[in-house]
């Protein structure tokens, strides 16, 4: 760990999902020796996801886990060193930039933030109190306890529907609520839900509240064409409405959008010289790990001539 008053690293990287993980494999090659602040999870939501079929040169798949630590590996291989610790602040106001961690403090002459989004929550009455009792945000790590049962999963894109596909393995029924008539998923998840016997849609319907005192026991629902409201018994609920960004730490010092990405441009570069972002923190579209992989690298090629530049 590098002291404020030892020489500051020439890179240091927030994040350790693909963006952040890519990165310090390419700023490790240019021997800047990067640190990774792993987050709390190590791998970011790649970590909690299973079967992955479109990162390229896995023909049949590679589990979310798995590839995470080929990640690692060959970042490591090169010099990059994670940590299992994370930012708690940051002071771009001047360089080295200081960021303090749980653990200390880091001077470093780049940063790459590459520090992702989270689920987004639902907001109704009872998901706090049944977080952990039925409600989940992560079907790989809760999956297994719904054997047999009976789950709702919540969204209409593609990450509702894939892990309602993965639930299926486990639960009797996955009951897809979705607030329209039709799907935001890709057709192939698409096609692959409506075959599967025990996936079932409810349409044009949200859900008002999560019911259950000790575990979820059903959901409220309203129908938004119609207005009839209902409740509708189930042991599971999984939400999978889209995310938010991890730019907290970064408020009043890198420039973000309305929706509190990251702005960055195609050389990666924030508004502060010699900060990066890279990955699902600074990409509110494509979201995907072959992309987010991409922006790492390219972040860390951009550090590295800034810091021949500078
Ligand atoms: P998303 O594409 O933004 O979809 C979020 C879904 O949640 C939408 O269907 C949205 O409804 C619904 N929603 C949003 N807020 C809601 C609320 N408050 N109440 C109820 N429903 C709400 O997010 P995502 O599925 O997490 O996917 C994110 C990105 O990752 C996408 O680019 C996706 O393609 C990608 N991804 C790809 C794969 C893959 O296997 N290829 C897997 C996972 C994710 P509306 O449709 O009405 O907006």
């Amino acid at each position: 760990m590098s002291e404020t008053n030892d020489a500051p690293l020439q890179c240091l990287i927030i994040g350790s999902g693909p963006a952040g993980l890519s990165a310090a494999l390419y700023a490790a090659r240019a021997n800047l020796a990067p640190i990774v602040l792993s987050g709390m999870d190590l791998g970011g939501q790649v970590a909690n996801t299973d079967a992955i079929e479109n990162y390229p040169g896995f023909p049949e798949g590679i589990e979310g886990p798995d590839l995470v630590d080929l990640f690692q590996k060959q970042a490591e291989r090169f010099g990059a060193e994670v940590v299992f610790d994370s930012a708690t602040g940051v002071d771009f106001s001047e360089r080295p930039f200081k960021i303090t961690t749980y653990a200390g403090e880091y001077l470093a002459e780049t940063v790459i933030v590459t520090t992702g989004a989270s689920p987004r929550l639902l907001d109704v009455p009872g998901e706090k109190e049944l977080t952990g009792r039925g409600v989940s945000y992560c079907a790989t790590c809760d999956g297994h306890f719904f054997q047999e049962q009976d789950v709702i999963v919540v969204g209409g894109g593609d990450s509702a529907v894939k892990e309602a596909l993965f639930l299926t393995r486990f639960a009797n029924s996955v009951t897809i609520i979705h607030r329209r008539d039709k799907l935001r998923a890709g057709i192939l998840l698409e096609t692959r839900a409506k075959e599967n016997p025990k996936v079932k849609f409810i349409w044009d319907s949200v859900v008002t509240e999560i019911i259950g005192e000790d575990a979820v026991r059903a959901v409220r629902l309203k129908n938004k064409k119609t207005g009839e409201e209902t409740e509708h018994p189930t042991d599971g609920v999984f939400v999978f409405i889209g995310h938010i960004p991890n730019t907290e730490l970064f408020e009043g010092q890198l420039d973000m959008n309305e929706q509190g990405y990251l702005i960055s441009d195609r050389h990666m570069r924030t508004s502060i010289p010699g900060v990066y972002a890279a990955g699902e923190v600074t990409d509110d579209h494509f979201q995907q790990i072959v992309i987010s992989a991409g922006m790492g690298a390219a972040a860390a090629m951009e550090a590295v001539e800034f810091l021949e530049e500078n």
